[in-house]
């Protein structure tokens, strides 16, 4: 049976809150409940307004921030070396480990697993496209950032707290929506539960339009054993990419990385023996994003869908709304 009419409204365009993407694992399970055939759209924005409590007015702090890094996984970047010019790529994926004042600082094994895994999306990106390009890194170590808000702060803030940890991110690095060259890859450092569930997207919307943000919790690092997986995906949200339901296709089965489908599941630092790919609306809408992606261009050859669904801008507190320039 269909379940996809009892899912949101994609094609009356994607709200932030259900746009606001989760992840096969990270956010699959909560996002499951509102995709099984008695589920509805209905639970999955139960699920965005849950987390909107009371907004704590807490003042403006200088937050600490120290750089720590471990050697690079080289034996995972190296393929990418022929990819072309590092330069060239205006917008860059940016790892953090985001502290709650009341937080754990990370574990070295935590940073090298973090670096690690992203070096591995990053291989995998290059391989889906064709060995053209992939996204490029910002640092070759996590940046660590300690906030002066605790725990409490972020899960009492709305849509999972991904619009005030950006902000923190944005002035901390001292930019704005319309100038930041990184995709904020935020590990909140949260062993205790799923807290904040995984998610991604463009900060301006669309295509093109500048960098992105990634929010999930270390549990789903190291709990969790699909993290690869979903770090994939949601690094897919953060280039703009849309779940193939925008285009008609089944979350279920569908071969793209931006699906449910379980069997692309990897297991820790395992792949799945039938990995997620891009299905060419994923690959059109990569090639969009020149600024990610200066070395991709796409030709469609056979099916696609003629949609060319976008994510819209994120309200970002602190920040004017986004104006296309
Ligand atoms: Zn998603």
């Amino acid at each position: 049976m269909s379940s996809r009419a009892a899912r949101e409204p994609i094609h009356a365009g994607f709200s932030i809150l259900t746009s606001f993407a989760h992840g096969p694992m990270v956010g699959g399970e909560r996002e499951k409940k509102t995709q099984t055939k008695t589920g509805g759209a209905k639970g999955r924005s139960i699920f965005f307004f849950r987390t909107a409590g009371i907004l704590l007015l807490v003042g403006v702090f200088s937050p600490a921030i120290f750089s720590s890094g471990r050697a690079a996984q080289r034996k995972v970047t190296e393929p990418m070396a022929k990819a072309g010019a590092a330069d060239e790529h205006e917008i860059k994926v940016l790892p953090i480990f985001f502290i709650p004042s009341d937080g754990k600082a990370p574990s070295p094994e935590q940073e090298q697993k973090l670096m690690k895994h992203v070096k591995w999306a990053r291989q995998r990106y290059h391989e889906l496209l064709g060995g053209t390009d992939t996204f490029e890194m910002a640092k070759d170590q996590v940046v660590v950032y300690k906030s002066k808000k605790p725990m409490s702060f972020y899960r009492a803030a709305p849509e999972g707290s991904t619009p005030v940890c950006l902000s923190e991110m944005l002035e901390y690095f001292k930019t704005n929506r319309n100038d930041a060259p990184y995709v904020f890859l935020i590990l909140v450092m949260n062993s205790a539960d799923k807290f904040p569930n995984g998610g991604g997207r463009p900060i301006n919307g669309g295509h093109d339009n500048g960098g992105g943000v990634i929010l999930m919790a270390t549990y789903a690092m190291d709990v969790m054993h699909n993290f690869q997986s979903t770090l994939q995906h949601e690094l897919g949200h953060s280039f703009g990419l849309l779940h193939p339901e925008a285009y008609g296709y089944d979350m279920e089965t569908s071969p793209s990385i931006m699906s449910y489908n379980k069997a692309h599941h990897t297991h820790d630092f395992q792949p799945s023996p039938t990995p997620g790919i891009f299905i060419p609306e994923d690959l059109r809408a990569l090639a969009m994003n020149k600024k990610e992606f200066p070395h991709f261009s796409y030709t469609p050859v056979g099916k696609i869908s003629p949609k060319t669904p976008s994510l819209p801008p994120m309200d970002i507190p602190g920040q004017p709304a986004w104006s296309a320039r």
